[in-house]
């Protein structure tokens, strides 16, 4: 499909943002990522809690002030207010996690598509509200899990799929930080406040913002479901309510044992989010901060060093479509956040153009998996509360 086409829609989609006002981090790549392929154009935004910074930030962006909104509220009803050719067609949510809900709630009720930042909401029974919601719509809904957007960890989960390792019977995924070994909460950081704030970022804290991530890369690249978890989570960092560091074990149904580990107190390790999968007939392994090479490895072979390369022979169709580059150019994290756009773009255009959605066994990671996120951050800490006992993990709207 040409860019210019949109998949049939002939005209880009139009988004609008909750956050990304100045001084945040995630919401200014959302809109370069969404942008990339000339598919969509930022229009309006509610950019921050506070109106005055929000129709500040505007400009940043090149939205107009007079679709610079205070709220998210009068965002939404203001757009709905436009003509259907005018108002935007999608909303991005960018906000600390305590706001997910809310907003993606109204949104998807005011007949928009969401794209919503991890974890999905602030408790599970939000999430589980929301995927009632959402499955009672004809919209798509996108939960930013973006590393399942890298080139090479599509082309590995095709390959699973496949058989090529065999059967899977480990998963060792684990996602270790640095930069909360001091209590940074407590100097006027911004992003560690509401990440150390149970009433803005959740039940847990390193294993809801970077420990979700890992179990979603392990599920997404293998699609195994889980069975059952047993986690252990710790305080390292002395005054701190949320936990800054975690181990989890998973069994999956085909008997497979998986382990997530993740950790914002690991001196000088910046978004080390790395996997290892090991089947009967090979193991592979990826790496975040390297994400334009992965192994493959079988017993008495030599080792196999794929890189992200669209134009060869080894590159399967799931690997080449999520480039954009030659071999050898470095994409990362802009382009897989793209990638999972692409993918909403996709269904988004779909649907404006008639046709039905699919919203469980989607490309991208949809309500299922924002869903399954927060069961693993509730199981996670409950399990943690009785001593790392073994709880269950497989929740009625999981993916597959
Ligand atoms: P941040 O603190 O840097 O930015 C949050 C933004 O939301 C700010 O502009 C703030 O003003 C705005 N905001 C807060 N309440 C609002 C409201 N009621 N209305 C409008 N705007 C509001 O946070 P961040 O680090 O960018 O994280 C934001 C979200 O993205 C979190 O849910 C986080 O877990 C997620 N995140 C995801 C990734 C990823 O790789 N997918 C990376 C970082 C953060």
């Amino acid at each position: 499909m040409t860019m210019a086409t949109n998949g049939g829609l002939g005209r880009k989609l139009r988004m609008g943002i909750v956050g990304g006002g100045q001084g945040s981090f995630i919401g200014r790549v959302h809109v370069t990522a969404a942008v990339l392929d000339n598919r969509a154009t930022l229009v309006a935004g509610a950019f921050s809690s506070d109106a005055a910074r929000s129709k500040a930030s505007a400009a940043d962006y090149d939205v107009p002030e007079s679709r610079a909104y205070g709220s998210y509220q009068e965002m939404l009803d203001r757009e709905r207010a436009l003509p259907a050719g005018e108002r935007i067609d999608f909303v991005t949510i960018a906000t600390p996690n305590h706001m997910h809900y809310p907003v993606a709630k109204a949104a998807v009720e005011a007949g928009f598509h969401v794209v919503c930042d991890k974890p999905l909401t602030l408790t599970l029974a939000e999430a589980e509200d929301l995927a009632k919601v959402v499955a009672g719509s004809k919209g798509v809904f996108v939960v930013t899990h973006n590393y399942t957007g890298y080139p090479l960890v599509r082309q590995a989960r095709e390959m699973i799929l496949a058989g090529e390792l065999g059967e899977i019977q480990a998963i060792r995924a684990e996602y270790i930080q640095g930069w909360l070994r001091t209590r940074l909460e407590s100097e006027g950081q911004k992003q560690a406040a509401w990440r150390t704030d149970p009433t803005k970022s959740g039940a847990a804290g390193c294993f809801g913002d970077i420990g979700t991530h890992a179990y979603n890369l392990g599920r997404f690249m293998t699609g195994l479901l889980p069975e059952a978890i047993s986690a252990n989570l710790k305080v390292f960092v002395p005054g701190r309510s949320l936990d800054d560091y975690g181990h989890a074990v998973i069994r999956y149904e085909n008997g497979a044992l998986g382990t997530v580990t993740a950790s914002q107190i690991s001196h000088g390790r910046e978004n080390d989010l790395r996997i290892q999968i090991d089947g009967t007939e090979g193991s592979l392994e990826w790496h975040q901060e390297e994400p334009n090479k992965m192994t493959v490895r079988h017993n008495g072979k030599p080792h196999y060093l794929y890189t992200r390369d669209p134009n060869a022979p080894f590159t399967n169709d799931a690997g080449k479509v999520a480039c954009r580059l030659p071999s050898g150019h470095p994409e990362a994290f802009f382009e897989a956040f793209a990638n999972v756009y692409r993918a909403g773009f996709d269904a988004m255009a779909q649907a404006a153009t008639g046709g039905a959605v699919e919203k469980k066994d989607t490309v991208y990671p949809n309500i299922h998996d924002g869903v399954e996120g927060m069961y693993f951050i509730e199981q996670s800490v409950a399990s943690s509360k009785v001593g790392g006992g073994w709880l269950p993990l497989k929740h009625p709207l999981a993916r597959r």
